[in-house]
């Protein structure tokens, strides 16, 4: 792992017991690596384990198999009291900032409480310089600090919690779908603020989300996750340019677009079908009884994530 490295995954399994034996195959075998100060966008259907994936990573899942390096520090098997330290490097922002909000607490105390919890001041009052300038750089004011959650818009809160995801000034940030609940016309203030601070204190983000167009946007690399499993991973223009999976072919395809005659065209792309259950994934390639090119070895044998040119990566026996 280099010095470039905040994050490693490597072969990273999660499934969830849901009695009789029987488990759900939530992330199985995802192996990815994150350099400092860079995006990774991961995006896919929902159910397709990209946000397990993240919660994994985060550790709030214990995890099944495979590893999580975290700058350089192997945190795949500690307990929560060992993460306790680590957590100051690495935080997490919602999809929904009013569920993550503690609806009992100010603002002021809500951002306020990673300070404390991590020593990073002794008590409330030594907090609210820091804490307003928080507020300041999310775009909000000392007058917001003692208003309660529900007295904000939901692009406000997004704020808070990306208020209180960064004033521990973390090296990396998960984004769970953070913009996912907003507006069109806030999602682009909120993407323009984790820029923002990705330019001056060159955080990492692993972003999640299924608006394909966003991602693009925010990311360095795109990796695609169909039934717990990266199916296609490359640098964010490459992987728009020139899909090569069938599954990124037809999410690509599942964008609107303006132009009635290009959507047409795209349309033909689209992906048919439900995503199968994660409790019996098909055998071979995943993605073989929705794929229009599926050969029969296909539902033999998985194809393995593999380098197709310049890092682009993909799995399929078409390549
Ligand atoms: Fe389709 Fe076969 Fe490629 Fe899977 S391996 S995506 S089924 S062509």
């Amino acid at each position: 792992m280099s010095d470039q490295t905040i994050l490693e995954v490597k072969d990273l399994k999660k499934y969830f017991s849901i009695g009789k034996k029987q488990l759900v195959h939530a992330v199985d075998g995802v192996s990815f690596r994150l350099d400092r100060g860079k995006t990774l966008g991961l995006v896919g259907e929902s159910g397709c384990g990209k946000s397990t994936c993240a919660r994994t990573i985060i550790r709030m899942y214990d995890v099944t198999g495979g590893s999580i390096v975290l700058d350089g520090t192997d945190i795949t098997n500690m307990n929560q009291k060992e993460l306790k330290p680590l957590r100051r490097k690495m935080q997490m922002i919602f999809q929904d900032p009013y569920a993550s909000l503690n609806a009992r607490m100010t603002v002021r105390d809500i951002i306020a409480e990673p300070l404390i919890a991590h020593n990073v001041v002794k008590n409330k009052a030594e907090s609210t310089d820091l804490v307003y300038a928080m507020l300041d750089q999310v775009g909000l004011t000392k007058e917001h600090a003692n208003r309660y959650a529900h007295e904000f818009s939901g692009g406000q809160r997004q704020r808070v919690g990306i208020a209180r995801a960064l004033i521990l000034q973390p090296e990396l940030v998960i984004c769970d779908e953070p913009i996912s609940a907003l507006d069109v016309s806030i999602q682009a203030q909120v993407i323009n603020l984790l820029k923002d601070f990705q330019e001056e204190k060159g955080v990492s983000y692993l972003f999640i989300a299924h608006d394909l167009s966003m991602v693009r946007y925010v990311s360095d690399d795109v990796g695609v996750m169909y039934l717990g499993q990266l199916v296609e991973m490359a640098e964010s223009d490459e992987i728009y340019q020139h899909p090569l999976h069938p599954y990124t072919k037809g999410l690509l395809g599942s964008i609107p677009i303006a132009n009635p005659a290009l959507a047409r065209q795209k349309k033909k792309s689209s992906i048919e079908g439900d995503i199968p259950s994660p409790i019996h994934p098909p055998t071979g390639c995943r993605f073989h009884t929705r794929c229009p090119y599926a050969k029969p070895e296909c539902s033999q044998a998985a194809a393995p994530l593999k380098d197709v040119g310049g890092g682009h990566m993909v799995a399929c026996h078409l390549y």
